[in-house]
This record gives C-alpha cells, structure tokens and sequence, in this order.
C-alpha cells in the first residue's frame, strides 16, 4: 500500500534540507510497503500507522540534517548507524543523500538481513549492513575502528554506555551523535566524563525543531498522534571526537553496563 501524497508532503515541510525530487518520494513511499512487509514476519517496530511510521521513524531520521556539521560530513564522509534495528535512522538517510556510504551495524542477525533486502529493494547502493556486536566490531586492531567521520545511534543504549560502544568507531576529528528524546540533559551530564576518557570532547545538546506543518491534511483520527509526535522533546547530542580513543575501550557488554564510564 503506497503512501498517499499528503504524507510525502508532510515528510517534505518537516525535512526542507532534502533535495526533495520524485525517485525520494517513491522511495520513501516504497519503503513504508516494505516495513509492513518486513513486520508481518518479525516484529522490527511497534509503529505501523501511515502517520506513525513518517513521523517517528522517517521525519525523526531525517531530523539529524538539521544539524548542519551533520549533513556536510554525511554528504562526502562515512557514515555509520550503530544498533539499526530495521534501518533507522540509516536507511531514510540514505535516500536523502543518495551519495552517502552508510555502514549500519546490528546483532541481530535477522535484522540485518532486513535492512540488507529494503536496501536492495530501493536501489540504495550507498549501504552496507554488518551484523555484529558494537563493542567487538570496534576492538582494538578491528578493521572498523576509527573509521567513520560520523557515527549516529537512536534507541540503543542510555549516554553513558553509548558513548563507549559508538566513540571507539569514530575518526579523530570526526563526530557521534546520540539522538534522544527528553531528560537528555540529565543523560548528558552523565556521560560526560566518560565521553573525555573516549577522546571526545564534552558534549553540546541540540535540540531538533521542525518547522510548522499543516497537519489539517492528515485523516482525523491521525492528527492528535501526530500533534503529540511533533509537541514532544527531541535533541541530538552531539559528541566531537579531537584524539584517539584508548585501546582498553570498549570494553566487554558486561562491563559496560555494570560500571558505565
Ligand atoms: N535504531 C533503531 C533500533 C533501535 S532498537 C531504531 O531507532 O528504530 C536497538 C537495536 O540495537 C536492536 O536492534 C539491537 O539488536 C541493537 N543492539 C543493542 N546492543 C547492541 C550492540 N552492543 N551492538 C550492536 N547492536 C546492538
């Protein structure tokens, strides 16, 4: 089932950085038929609605263009979305910039073969999909560590053991940006010892805001959920990495969670 054209027109007023043209719209359009798909045989989100799946994961993806340093490093960098699950914020960033190379990186075996299939599917040749664990992808010696200029992550982990498992793949001089809802300054604070022991320096919240949307085009019975998506509190933490991260980080899963830097 496509989505209809005031949903790929609310999409395009919340995310005014795209270069929006037909080949996105389809896209995108595409892949709401193939999460439906995709969720018939396993449960990768809770979200299904038309309006649900555009705000919370499309227009949320895309948020992080709001961030100018992001989309400059995106465009030319490369890019990694750690902890993926069914490809956000990855796969959405990927048909908004059709010219970035994107690593998504999950544990879940299954998961991953899904992004790899929508992937495909939508002809975007800018990803590839690694299953693996964050913390042994991003060993010392291992070839994905220190090699992306951006790392981003939504949903994975609370601030203090993100940071170890994502700063490790970022290149000196290269960034990680946590997306995260509210109570992100208590989070912040909390990781910001830890972020200075990785090599990054301390944290800086930028809080996403959309531009005003005429949600009258939507049914009814959407618009109230849409309203609370777009009333809520979003930010991008954002963490600059300036020296090499020391090779006794990331530590084990165990010991992340147990002690969190
Ligand atoms: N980012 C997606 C999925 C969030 S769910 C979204 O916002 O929709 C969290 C995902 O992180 C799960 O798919 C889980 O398999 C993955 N994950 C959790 N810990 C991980 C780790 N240490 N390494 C790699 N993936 C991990």
């Amino acid at each position: 089932m496509p989505l209809d054209p005031c949903y790929l027109d609310l999409l395009s007023t919340l995310a005014p950085q795209v270069d929006w043209d037909e080949t996105k719209k389809e896209r995108f359009s595409a892949l709401y038929d193939r999460l439906l798909l995709t969720n018939e045989k396993m449960n990768v989100t809770a979200v299904t609605g038309k309006a649900g799946v555009v705000l919370k994961h499309f227009a949320d993806s895309l948020s992080l263009l709001q961030f100018p340093s992001f989309a400059s490093a995106a465009e030319g960098g490369a890019l990694c979305d750690l902890g993926c699950g069914g490809g956000f914020p990855g796969i959405p960033l990927a048909v908004a910039l059709p010219g970035a190379a994107i690593t998504m990186i999950d544990s879940t075996e299954k998961k991953i073969r899904s992004v790899r299939e929508n992937a495909a599917f939508l002809g975007l040749s800018g990803i590839c999909a690694v299953c693996g664990r964050g913390e042994e992808l991003a060993r010392d010696g291992a070839p994905l560590r220190e090699r992306f200029d951006v790392v981003v992550s939504r949903a994975v982990a609370p601030l203090p053991v993100l940071t170890e498992l994502c700063l490790p793949f970022v290149k000196p001089g290269g960034m990680f940006i946590a997306m995260k809802g509210a109570k992100s300054e208590e989070e912040t604070a909390a990781s910001r010892r830890g972020a200075g022991q990785l090599g990054s320096e301390k944290p800086v919240i930028i809080p996403v805001r959309f531009p005003e949307a005429d949600l009258s085009i939507l049914p009814p019975e959407e618009r109230e959920e849409a309203e609370s998506y777009l009333s809520a509190e979003r930010s991008l933490i954002v963490f600059r990495k300036t020296r090499s991260t020391p090779s006794v980080f990331p530590r084990s899963w165990a010991a992340m969670k147990k002690k969190p830097l």
